[in-house]
C-alpha cells in the first residue's frame, strides 16, 4: 500500500465556530513523506505542520500554534482527510480558523471525493503502537495500545435524555469512516454556549453548524443523524487529533469520557515514552 494524495486542488468558504471569521480554504496535493501542512496564505504563506508537537491549547477545540502563528479547530478537516485515506495535502486558509461548516466531516469529505485521490510512489508509513500508555484526568480517561489495526472504543456520558451513556467500538477500515463516523456533528449545551459567548467564543456558532441542547432537549428541528450521534462525534473528534501523530496508528484507544485536553496529554505521553512506538512500513 502506497501513499496517498489529492488528485486535484479544491477549494471551500465557511465560517471559523469559535472566531466567527469568514475563510478561504484550498486544499492541494503535497509530495510524499509530507503528511498534512497548514499553510496561512495571509501571512505569508506561514507553514504549521499537523503535529502533535504544535498543540496549544485544547479547551474547545485543537489549536496548533507555531512562532506565534495559529491555527484553530482543526480536527473536524483532520479528521475527514484521515478518513479518507489521503497521507499527504497542502491546507491552505486565508485566516485564523478552519471553517466549521455543517458541524461534522461530511463537506471535507465530499470536498475530497470530488478531488479524487492518486497513488504516489512511497509506500505508506504507519505509526505503531507497541506499549500500553494511559492517562487519567479527574476520570477522564484514554488509553492506547497495541494493535494490527486502528480502533476505537469510546464511552462518554452527560446527564442530559439524548445522551446519558453511549459507546462505540469503532474499526477503522476501508470506507467506515464515512458511513458510521464522518457526518456526526459536534454538540453543545445551551448553558455552555452563554458561558462560551462571554468568553467570545462560539461566535460563529448555529444550528446549522451543532447540535444545540436544551436541559431537556435539543433547540434544532431537524432529527439527529444517529441516536448515537454524539459519541460517533467524540470518535470524529479522536481520529482527527490523533491524525497530529503524523501518519496512519496501528493501535486501539479506550475513550471515557475523553475530551481534546485528554487526547493531547495521550500523545505527549505516548510520544515521550520510549519504546512506546515506533514507524512501519
Ligand atoms: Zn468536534
Amino acid at each position: 500500500m502506497n501513499q496517498t494524495t489529492l488528485a486535484n486542488e479544491i477549494s471551500a468558504t465557511g465560517v471559523g465556530l469559535h472566531t466567527g471569521v469568514d475563510v478561504n480554504l484550498n486544499l492541494k496535493p503535497a509530495p510524499e513523506n509530507t503528511g498534512y501542512i497548514f499553510v496561512r496564505t495571509d501571512l505569508d504563506n506561514f507553514e504549521i505542520p499537523a503535529s502533535a508537537e504544535y498543540i496549544s491549547h485544547c479547551s474547545y477545540a485543537t489549536t496548533l500554534m507555531r512562532r506565534g502563528v495559529v491555527l484553530s479547530t482543526c480536527e473536524h478537516l483532520l479528521s475527514a482527510l484521515r478518513g479518507s485515506g489521503v497521507d499527504n495535502c497542502f491546507i491552505e486558509l486565508d485566516n485564523i480558523e478552519i471553517p466549521i461548516m455543517d458541524g461534522s466531516s461530511e463537506d471535507f469529505l465530499e470536498l475530497i471525493r470530488s478531488a479524487g485521490i492518486t497513488e504516489q510512489d512511497s509506500p505508506r508509513r504507519f505509526f505503531r503502537v507497541l506499549k500500553t500508555i494511559d492517562v487519567d484526568q479527574n476520570g477522564r480517561m484514554m488509553s492506547i495500545e497495541p494493535s494490527d489495526r486502528f480502533e476505537i472504543e469510546c464511552v462518554i456520558e452527560f446527564p442530559h435524555p439524548f445522551i446519558n451513556r453511549q459507546s462505540l467500538h469503532f474499526v477503522f477500515e476501508n470506507g467506515s469512516f464515512g458511513r458510521e463516523i464522518g457526518s456526526a456533528r459536534t454538540f453543545g449545551f445551551t448553558h455552555e454556549i452563554e458561558m462560551l459567548r462571554k468568553a467570545n467564543l462560539a461566535l460563529g456558532g448555529s444550528l446549522d453548524n451543532a447540535i444545540v441542547l436544551t436541559p431537556d432537549g435539543m433547540l434544532n428541528e431537524t432529527p439527529l443523524r444517529y441516536d448515537d450521534e454524539f459519541v460517533r462525534h467524540k470518535i470524529l473528534d479522536i481520529i482527527g487529533d490523533f491524525a497530529l501523530l503524523g501518519m496512519p496508528v496501528l493501535g486501539k484507544i479506550t475513550a471515557e469520557k475523553s475530551g481534546h485536553a485528554v487526547h493531547a496529554a495521550l500523545m505527549s505521553k505516548l510520544l515521550k515514552t520510549e519504546g512506546a512506538w515506533e514507524i512501519v512500513f
